[in-house]
């Protein structure tokens, strides 16, 4: 039986393989492992994708994430509102950096930041919004950037998942004072390894991120701050800067994916499948359904989930366990119930395998094992009754 995996860099490498391997024995024989002249090449390029002045590459995502706040000299006694609905190094850089974050809840039709909850979530110790562009697709930043004006706050933008989507026409990651990039394998611009990207136009936060970023140094072994060593690889820059020429190919690519996946759905009434986007561009780096019966155990999603996998469709549960209901942040105070679509998003989703190679053939294999998984699960319940 042929897998379908969730997601398949393999096929992707091939189509490169030649310029990557080329590109790659260059850096080896140039001995210029670390800071290599390529590093900013890709920089000035990545930059110039996102539209921004300047662009810091550093060592992941949360690097940015965890340089970028520190760069507008966000820390102890501050409160940072984002997403329960994320990856954990979203909030785990508020903390890294001593600040607390506050997590509002999110619209389950978008898992985004419900941004309607933003406001009553302001208060006198709120420096920053950090929203996290989930699965590809953008926040709805206009009320976003309104709050901040309003409120003198920062506007951190988690794009680790979004590289390359857009809100009304603009990419992510130059609306807000900063954008936060990450370049994991399986985001939708990876390297072969660890990678992330700060991007603004505010000069002095760009020189306070690349300062933090060489160890608190401007001047080569002079220190003015406790930084961290948080740079690209420069095997990764060149890896990377080859990739960065496909990526509008590849976003599109997986926007066929997902709407072949639309089309499929369709008729399956216990799915709900994601929303368009009518303010911008989604790249999907994951095409998440939910299915709405399911129970707040999420029991039933996970045997869909199961007996897919013994179909040999593999699919994946991003998030089970909402951010405020982690053990690591049960000092928070947060309540099952605080945060309810979170919580119910958090039960219900179920992300299909989604790449940009993933043939049409395979997504109606994955259609049909979901279809068939339904039908026994509803089966199975049926019989308890
Ligand atoms: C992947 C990811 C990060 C962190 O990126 P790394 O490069 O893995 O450190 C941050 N936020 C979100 C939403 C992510 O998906």
């Amino acid at each position: 039986m042929s897998v379908i995996p969730p997601v398949d860099l393999t096929g992707q490498f091939r189509t490169i393989q030649s310029d990557v391997n080329a590109a790659v024995a260059e850096v080896l024989a140039s001995g210029q492992y670390i800071n290599g002249p390529i590093v900013e090449t890709f920089a000035k390029a990545f930059g110039e994708y996102v539209g921004t002045d300047h662009c810091i590459v550093c060592n992941s995502g949360t690097d940015a994430l965890y340089l970028a706040l520190r760069s507008l000299n966000i820390g102890p006694g501050d409160e940072v509102i984002t997403s329960p609905f994320t990856f954990i190094a979203t909030a785990e850089a508020i903390s890294a950096v001593g600040a607390t974050p506050v997590f509002v809840d999110i619209d389950l039709e978008t898992f985004n930041l419900d941004v309607a909850k933003i406001e009553a979530a302001i208060g006198d110790r709120t420096r920053a919004i950090m929203p996290v562009h989930l699965f590809g697709r953008p926040v709805d930043m206009g009320p976003v950037m309104d709050l901040a004006t309003r409120y003198d706050l920062a506007v951190i933008e988690d794009c680790a998942q979004a590289t390359g989507a857009e809100w009304m026409g603009q990419p992510v990651g130059r609306i807000g004072q900063v954008g936060c990039f990450s370049f994991f394998p399986t985001k939708n611009l990876g390297g072969c390894g660890d990678g992330g990207a700060i991007t603004t136009n505010d000069d002095e936060l760009a020189a306070t991120a690349r300062m933090l970023g060489e160890h608190g140094s401007r001047i080569k072994y002079h220190h003015e701050a406790i930084g961290i060593n948080s740079r690209l690889d420069s095997i990764q820059a060149a890896i990377l800067a080859i990739k960065l020429r496909y990526l509008n190919t590849w976003n599109q690519q997986r926007r066929q994916v997902a709407d072949r996946y639309h089309g499929l759905l369709a008729p399956i009434a216990e799915v709900v499948r994601p929303q368009p986007v009518t303010f911008g561009q989604s790249v999907w780096n994951q095409y998440t359904l939910r299915l709405s019966h399911a129970t707040a155990t999420g029991q039933e999603r996970n045997r869909v989930q199961q007996m897919m996998r013994e179909a040999g469709v593999i699919c994946m549960v991003y998030y089970p366990l909402p951010l405020h209901l982690q053990p690591v942040y049960r000092h928070l105070g947060y309540q099952p119930g605080d945060l309810p679509q979170a919580e119910a998003a958090a039960h219900q989703v179920l992300s299909l395998p989604m790449f940009p190679e993933l043939a049409e053939s395979a997504q109606g294999q994955v259609v049909q094992a979901l279809k068939t998984a339904l039908a026994q699960v509803g089966l199975k319940a049926a019989q308890y009754c």
